[in-house]
């Protein structure tokens, strides 16, 4: 990939949207690929118990894997967790395991349950011996106390959005948290882009939803659109990004833009 800029400070995304199938793990994984290829330092967290975003970046994630969960639930430290991604040399991610499925109901006994995260990736960037360019983290599909302990670690909200389905009135409903977060827990949380995902230009309704979310959010909407494409789908199941897997394809050609796109705009902040 062509050079791209450094961002000043370390750029903590979470990669949130409540519904499921919209696209957040695929763009978590393929985005963190885009940014590794170009030479940027990249973390992922998965914070999903499904752990989509570890099996795609080819990270061990067994049942007795050491993982998110016990640095959310336990106190492991993040550098206990954090494997390197086959895929790049600047690319590591912090696997999820199905333990994350009960932390919901365990973190409400503890004590700063919404904190957790930050205080645990904060302890990290700041001991990295070469600093992170940038974190992603990708989120189940609820607002539970994982999703709320992504917000308060992030300083930025990433929204993906599925093209095919009338999105605008669930986004209010997410604008809505972002606000609370902001408001209550984490005064830096800014949504700062949103990207249009499964894209199918022959469609009327991708066309419709396209045209209006950029209407609503003429600042946040990435010029950049994710197409709906066979080889984005496939990558998972061989344990790559798309990025890795077929490079040349639409599909990788538009995240790498994408993630031009952003490091672009993080370095005119
Ligand atoms: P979420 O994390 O929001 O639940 P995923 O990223 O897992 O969503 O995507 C849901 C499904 O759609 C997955 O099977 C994924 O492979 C597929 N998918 C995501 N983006 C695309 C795309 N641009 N083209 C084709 N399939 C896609
Ligand atoms: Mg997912």
């Amino acid at each position: 990939g062509s050079a791209l800029p450094r961002p000043r400070a370390t750029r903590v995304f979470t990669v949130a949207n409540q519904k499921g199938g919209v696209g957040k793990t695929t763009t978590t994984v393929n985005l963190a690929a885009a940014l590794a290829k170009a030479g940027m330092r990249v973390l992922a967290i998965d914070l999903d118990p499904q752990g989509n975003a570890s099996t795609a970046l080819g990270v061990e994630h067994r049942h007795d894997t050491i993982s998110v969960y016990d640095v959310i639930v336990g106190d492991a430290p993040l550098s206990d967790v954090v494997q390197k991604s086959p895929e790049f040399d600047t690319l590591w991610c912090a696997p999820a395991t199905i333990h994350l499925a009960g932390a919901e109901i365990e973190l409400v006994s503890l004590v700063a349950r919404e904190q957790r995260l930050r205080t645990a990736l904060g302890a990290y960037l700041s001991s990295a011996e070469e600093r992170f360019d940038y974190v992603f983290i990708d989120c189940p599909p609820s607002i539970g106390l994982l999703t709320i302990n992504a917000f308060v670690a992030a300083t930025e909200v990433l929204i993906p959005i599925q093209c095919e389905y009338y999105a605008l009135e669930g986004l209010s409903q997410l604008l809505r948290n972002v606000d609370l977060i902001e408001k209550h827990l984490n005064p830096q949380l800014t949504v700062s882009t949103i990207l249009l995902t499964m894209f199918d230009g022959r469609t009327r309704l991708a066309n419709d939803v396209a045209e209006d979310v950029r209407k609503h959010f003429p600042e946040q909407v990435l010029g950049s659109v994710i197409p709906r494409a066979v080889r984005i789908s496939e990558a998972p199941s061989h344990g790559q990004s798309v990025i890795t897997y077929d490079p040349n394809s639409p599909g990788a050609v538009s995240y790498l833009e994408a993630a031009g796109e952003i490091a672009k705009r993080g370095a005119a902040a």
